[in-house]
């Protein structure tokens, strides 16, 4: 399991870091994280044997996605030390695309300098919401105040490409306090918009609420209101609804790391329950800072698990994936890509999927309308 295939081609890979650390947990949230911050210095040092085992993985990299997690619960000097670690490790392009996720309540403007000097240059900030009510029931530690105060900091130290990620879809957020929401994260001009629907998962706080009955989620309508709203209210600002939940000021903005996982680019995660692509093949990391550390001390890879992908399998992700998008999927390049000419095979549900606003069709694309985007997940089940 340990024996892991260099990848197959040359494109520019993607690095992924992950930082299993969080001040506390949220209610609604099931990704794994500790709340023991002063294992961070361990954790750094296992992060370096970790990459030891990838050296060979890319001849080169243009992105750098730091996440978690809260990776704001390091200090900007062991932030600092981490990239400088990476850059020793692997070959990083000059013009790559250097992410930070940080949380509002961990940051001001000296950390936020912090990070430029470091050579990050984006950030993503965790606001998920600006009203306190909604904050409060999501379990977040931060306020309205710290989220603006978030975003002010980055602006004050220089950031051009700042992210601001949102959640929708909270039981008591009306669709007024959701515009208001956006409202003020507009006033930061903020170059990138993630808004995500509230999803739970079973073993959450919230989820154990909800089963209980003590509140219930949008139903299907409600959440396309939601989608829709928000939807049209960023392109009507001059964003553009380039992936289901995400949304750049201009086309350069898009992220790059990201787009890189819906494009099967080969990306590399390091990190307790980091997953990894090499272009057929997915493996992922031991879920816990102990198994993860274990390993690493043994001189293994931290792999727990991984699969091959057959040609169908890698078909399958790739209309997944590009319904999820605004560009959608350009026929000539599946077929070279996939091996499979979907005008010509899937003309039919095409067509279909078209006649019901799902899907526009030209002589080349293939693309969701919004209500498409919407209802991506089950249009690649064509
Ligand atoms: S939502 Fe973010 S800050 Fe909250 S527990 Fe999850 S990873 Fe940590």
């Amino acid at each position: 399991m340990n024996s892991i295939k260099t990848m197959e081609n040359s494109a520019p890979a993607g690095l992924y870091i992950y930082v299993p650390f969080c001040r506390s947990k949220c209610a609604y949230c099931d990704f794994y994280s500790i709340t023991d911050g002063s294992q961070a210095a361990g954790y750094l040092h296992a992060l370096s044997r970790e990459m030891e085992h990838y050296r060979e993985f890319a001849p080169l990299f243009d992105t750098v996605y730091v996440g978690g997690g809260t990776p704001s619960c390091l200090d900007t000097g062991q932030l600092e030390e981490l990239l400088h670690r990476v850059r020793e490790a692997f070959p990083i392009a000059p013009n790559s695309e250097i992410t930070v996720e940080v949380n509002p309540g961990d940051v001001d403007t000296v950390f936020m300098r912090g990070l430029r000097d470091a050579g990050v240059n984006r950030v993503s900030v965790g606001v998920q919401s600006f009203d306190d009510s909604i904050l409060k029931s999501l379990g977040r530690r931060h306020n309205g105040r710290e989220g603006r105060e978030a975003v002010e900091a980055a602006r004050a130290a220089g950031f051009a490409n700042v992210g601001v990620d949102l959640i929708y879809g909270v039981p008591g957020q009306s669709h007024d306090l959701w515009q208001e929401t956006m409202e003020t994260a507009l006033v930061f001009n903020p170059e990138h918009l993630s808004c995500y629907e509230l999803t739970l998962e079973e073993g959450t706080p919230f989820h154990r609420r909800m089963e209980r009955g003590e509140f219930s989620l949008p139903g299907e309508e409600e959440a396309y209101r939601f989608f829709s709203m928000t939807s049209a209210f960023l392109e009507q600002r001059g964003y553009t609804h380039y992936e289901v939940s995400n949304f750049a000021r201009e086309r350069a903005l898009i992220s790059r790391h990201n787009h890189k996982y819906w494009d099967h680019t080969p990306c590399l995660g390091l990190g307790p329950a980091a997953h990894s692509f090499n272009g057929t093949r997915r493996w992922w990391n031991h879920r816990s800072l102990e198994g993860y550390g274990r390993d690493v001390a043994s001189g293994l890879a931290p792999v727990a698990g991984a699969e091959d992908l057959t040609p169908e399998e890698l078909r399958l992700e790739a209309l997944y994936f590009g319904f999820r998008t605004k560009r959608g999927i350009h026929g000539p390049e599946f077929r070279e890509r996939y091996g499979i000419d979907l005008f010509r095979e899937k003309g039919p549900a095409l067509r279909c999927l078209r006649d019901e606003g799902l899907v526009t069709l030209d002589d080349e694309f293939m693309a969701p309308t919004r209500r498409g985007l919407a209802l991506a997940d089950r249009l690649c089940l064509l």
